[in-house]
């Protein structure tokens, strides 16, 4: 479990946390978004971002990550204590802030070997090749394939996986890694997050699967643009599986005194 100590100090020499998030106010096409997000993340600690479908977990990815038209309306985004909140996306990458998309980019005519090349520091065959290895595909099959259409969308997904592995950053931002993977493919994407964390990457993993909860130290619930719930994983998850899941069944809950009301 990541200890404080685990932080960066700041320019006053104050143990900080890797990313501190204070207050995200975030609006699009006039309506509410994300409305006073504060969390903070360790290096080493994967913090489990639990929600349904339209809570607001994408949109706070891609304000993270500093993506055009996601200029948040009030709140802070610390990285060791800097304020990045106005940095541009690339800015972002280069502090070691990355994300990998809920829906992958498609590159015709890019093979695989090229496109984890990029991602990779001194690329070689081995890191290529232990990179797919973490993703659990074959490198002879994968990596003279193109990254486009012809892979299926759980080998984008995988392929896209073992870009952010390869690339070690500081901070992976992972929105729904488990999407187009089956569920009995789960325990190969939790095992990839905790290698990741124990190389020291700080994980937001972002999922709408209380499976995946599990894997992470901490687990928060979003809903409706807030964090209405933080703690234990399992907690989290058992108040998820109660509370949101039957509703997602039973269709979309009503804005005013219904069961979000009472989270
Ligand atoms: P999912 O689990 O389906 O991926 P999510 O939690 O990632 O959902 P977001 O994609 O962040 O949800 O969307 C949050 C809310 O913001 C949704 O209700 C969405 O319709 C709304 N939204 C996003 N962009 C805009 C926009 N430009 N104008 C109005 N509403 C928007
Ligand atoms: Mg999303």
């Amino acid at each position: 479990m990541p200890h404080k100590n685990d932080g960066s100090n700041d320019r006053a020499g104050r143990t900080v946390a890797l990313l501190q998030v204070d207050g995200l106010y975030l609006e699009r096409g006039g309506q509410a978004i994300l409305r006073g997000v504060s969390f903070e993340l360790w290096p080493g600690q994967v913090y489990g971002l639990l929600g349904r479908n339209g809570s607001g977990k994408s949109s706070l990815a891609y304000t993270l990550m500093g993506c055009a038209g996601y200029t948040p309306s009030a709140g802070r985004i610390l990285l060791d204590g800097r304020d990045i909140t106005h940095l541009s996306i690339t800015e972002r990458a280069r502090l070691g802030l990355t994300l990998a998309w809920q829906d992958p980019a498609r590159f015709e005519g890019l093979k695989v070997r090229d496109y984890l090349s990029l991602a990779t520091q001194q690329p070689s065959r081995e890191r290529l090749e232990e990179a797919l290895e973490a993703v659990a595909l074959f490198p002879s099959v994968y990596l003279d394939r193109a990254v486009d259409d012809a892979l299926s969308g759980g080998e984008r997904k995988r392929i896209e996986l073992a870009a952010v592995y390869a690339m070690q950053p500081r901070l992976a931002i992972l929105d729904e890694p488990d999407s187009g993977i089956d569920v009995l493919s789960l325990d190969d994407i939790a095992r990839l997050v905790r290698r990741m964390a124990e190389r020291g990457t700080a994980v937001l993993l972002i999922t709408h699967r209380d499976e995946m909860v599990p894997v992470a130290d901490v687990a928060a619930l979003m809903c409706e643009g807030e964090i209405v719930r933080v703690g234990e994983p399992q907690a989290v998850r058992a108040h998820y599986a109660r509370r949101c899941r039957p509703c997602e069944v039973a269709g979309p809950v009503e804005p005013a005194g219904g069961d979000y009301e009472r989270l």
